[in-house]
């Protein structure tokens, strides 16, 4: 296990994330009540060749973009964006956070799309609560054979599964590689949790809330860790009644990664040809 004490460090962008790219983290900070309608946040801008995965913690964040959706996503909500061959979008707090003001916390992860996909239509996909499984926690050591019924498990702890599967609950998110993504809370103390990966899988997990004991390593708010790509599980134990974190899980895209500002391909030529495209306005690249 790597100790990460800024997100990814200066692991972004390399294979030893793939097919995470990045991830960008918003602490929690209070905004007032807007004086006036001006909206905060990030206007107009383009994007090639990777997804951009969004979840709110705290606040509510809209989008809008060039292939017309739009969708506005509160606490424990997702948006999913595949930027694909091209498109441009805004990603701003809705307006009613904007109006009201409150605590804003928010994670963007960048998934990286295989050569293949690279230029594929661009896609959006809300993930609502909804749609989002929650399901109970594996407590490390504990009796298979006399299994808790669902609603006391979840009094320890529970998983909420946007991407992937979580002990036989599959999140909403369509995703081009094999990709989980968990937003975990874990209620005990007193209780160890164990999560199981696929052997060989790229595996990242994030403190938003309290800390965790993992291989006798403390993590806490906002720190990461990047584990080891052998073995099938891992167990830790939180801190703090509360605790909160991300799990991010993949397989590996074993493809070389060039990427520069919002663009992110394989070679140089490349990212040259997505700006060229971007300012002309071709392939997917329009404003609106
Ligand atoms: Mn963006």
């Amino acid at each position: 296990m790597l100790h990460l004490p800024v997100v990814f460090s200066n692991k972004a962008f390399t294979k030893e994330v793939s097919p995470f790219l990045m991830f960008d983290y918003g602490a929690p900070k209070e905004f007032p009540a807007a004086r006036s309608s001006k909206r905060r946040g990030v206007g107009q801008h383009p994007h090639r060749g990777f997804e951009t995965v969004t979840i709110a913690l705290q606040g509510e964040i809209q989008h809008r973009d060039s292939i017309g959706n739009s969708g506005i996503i509160g606490p424990g909500e997702c948006q999913w964006m595949t930027a694909g061959r091209g498109i441009v979008h805004e990603e701003f707090h809705s307006e009613d956070f904007t109006r009201l003001g409150g605590i804003f916390e928010m994670c963007q992860i960048w998934v990286n799309l295989p050569k293949k996909y690279k230029m594929n239509d661009p896609k959006y996909q809300d993930l609502k609560t909804k749609d989002i499984p929650c399901v109970p926690l594996k407590i490390h050591n504990e009796r298979t054979d006399v299994r808790r019924d669902v609603s006391t498990a979840m009094k320890d702890g529970y998983a909420k599964v946007f991407a992937g599967s979580f002990d036989g609950s599959d999140g909403p998110a369509a995703t081009f590689t094999p990709i989980n993504i968990w937003v975990v809370t874990m209620l005990s103390t007193e209780k160890e949790f164990e999560f199981d990966f696929i052997e060989g899988y790229t595996t990242l997990i994030f403190v938003t809330k309290g800390g965790i004991v993992i291989e006798g390593k403390t993590l806490n708010m906002a720190d990461a860790a990047l584990m080891n790509r052998e073995g099938t599980s891992i167990v830790l134990k939180p801190t703090e009644i509360g605790t909160s974190i991300l799990i991010l899980s993949g397989k590996p895209i074993d493809e070389p990664i060039a990427a520069r500002g919002p663009f992110v391909m394989n070679s140089q030529q490349e990212l040259i040809d997505s700006m060229q495209d971007y300012q002309r306005g071709r392939n997917g690249f329009s404003h609106f």
